[in-house]
């Protein structure tokens, strides 16, 4: 019998999840849900965050090795690190437009507002101090962050993901530098055969995509829901016009920026792109998390789109740490909704205020489920837009964060594709028409 492809075992999880969070919360199943369906989600994620750090150490050190000399390496650097600037700056500008010509934030009701912010004022508070927690450096500290002082504790801690690269760049430079290469053939061979190991490891982790997803979208639908589902579907409604905003926003890079970009800048068919890619955006999407995903962006990159492992390895860690236009699109919405709420005007000047601090925002947002709402804090904070505003949108962030994830995860696999086209790198490039 032929195995069903990934992405349907991923719908199908995903669907019956939905299904049974519904169902779960409605007939009062929390508690169960909690103890018997939500671990399955949180073995999952497990999972593919055991992975990540090895797979990147292991994919990029090969990829480098592999390189024909170093040149190469900072001509690929140089144009990823472009081609995610301007794709996440294009992001907030859309995100921009979209909030000044729908206003979702003129309708709001004063009432529901104070309602919300009372309702709310604990979680804005540590949000808070998150936030400063990460305003509080120097201009260069987030390039004294990537040099780790120590490698075993940068690998012990996924959130170190930019150390883990400047190590293995280092290691697999060093690599290519030593004069007498019979001597480092041996590492190279193991490094090309555990990069093998690994990708394997990933599809058998793939195996329990279908029953992980299935708990991790159950277990948030009943989160969501909370005690009492009605007045939960009440607050959900106040936000549509702001949700849809911000769907409108992500919809547009996905279906016309990076389609276009595909096809004009790598000659590259979004049919194929998507049809490979699309387990990576469930999965995304499930996981509200590009980290998690990571594994298995790498995986299809280099399986099913073409993209080679030596400009997979480099240029997915560094887009699922550096770039996420999905967020930068969001925060964008979300901080000239607040100051709509609040009746601010925002001028051109605090706009273009807001393109820089959410572009830097993104950037520094971790690539982890509700990072990119502490980062707004910072947004707000620039054109001073009033915090206590963030209450207004928490309840909606958990269904709008699974989207934009979805968004950071495809923008960093369209840029994959379009440097490899450029470099010479795209394995079996289709003329698909
Ligand atoms: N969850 C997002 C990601 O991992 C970040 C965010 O926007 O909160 O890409």
């Amino acid at each position: 019998m032929k195995k069903l492809a990934l992405h349907w075992q991923i719908i199908i999880g995903l669907f019956l999840g939905l299904i049974y969070g519904l169902i779960a919360a409605n007939s009062g199943w929390q508690e169960f849900t909690a103890d018997w369906i939500a671990p399955w989600g949180k073995i999952f994620i497990s999972m593919l965050k055991m992975i990540a750090v090895p797979l990147v150490l292991i994919s990029l050190i090969n990829g480098v090795s592999g390189l024909k000399d170093i040149s190469q390496l900072s001509s690929m650097g140089g144009k990823t690190i472009g081609i995610y600037l301007i794709t996440t700056v294009m992001a907030v500008t859309i995100g921009l437009l979209a909030v000044n010509l729908i206003k979702p934030g003129k309708s709001f009701s004063e009432e529901i507002r104070q309602e919300m912010v009372q309702q709310n004022e604990a979680k804005v508070k540590s949000t808070e101090e998150q936030a400063n927690a990460q305003k509080s450096s120097g201009p260069l500290q987030f390039i004294v962050d990537m040099v780790p002082d120590n490698f075993f504790f940068s690998a012990s801690d996924n959130r170190n993901m930019l150390q883990i690269i400047f190590f293995a760049l280092m290691f697999g430079i060093a690599l290519i530098l030593v004069p007498d290469q019979t001597k480092v053939d041996p590492i190279k061979h193991f490094f090309d055969g555990a990069n093998e190991v690994i990708l394997k490891m990933v599809d058998l982790i793939m195996y329990f995509a279908p029953i992980g997803v299935f708990a991790l979208l159950g277990n948030i639908m009943v989160e969501l829901a909370g005690d009492d589902p009605t007045a939960a579907l009440e607050i959900l409604k106040g936000l549509a016009v702001y949700s849809l905003t911000v769907l409108l926003g992500l919809l547009i890079m996905v279906a016309i920026v990076y389609p276009m970009a595909l096809k004009l800048l790598a000659n590259y068919s979004y049919k194929r792109f998507f049809k490979g890619l699309a387990p990576a955006q469930l999965l995304a999407f499930s996981t509200s998390s590009s980290a998690a995903t990571l594994p298995l962006t790498m995986e299809r990159c280099e399986e099913k789109l073409g993209v080679s492992n030596k400009v997979a390895s480099f240029v997915l860690p560094l887009g699922a740490t550096i770039n996420m236009d999905g967020t930068s699109c969001y925060q964008a919405v979300a901080a000239v909704f607040i100051a709509q709420v609040y009746g601010m005007d925002l001028g051109l000047s605090e706009q273009l205020t807001i393109v820089l601090t959410a572009t830097l925002a993104s950037i520094g947002s971790a690539a982890v489920p509700g990072a990119g709402i502490i980062m707004l804090a910072i947004v707000l904070g620039s054109v001073g837009v009033p915090l206590e505003g963030i209450s207004l949108i928490f309840a909606v962030d958990r269904p709008l964060d699974m989207c934009r994830t979805v968004v950071n995860v495809t923008g960093d696999a369209t840029v994959a594709t379009i440097v490899a086209y450029t470099e010479g790198e795209l394995i079996a490039h289709p003329v698909e028409k």
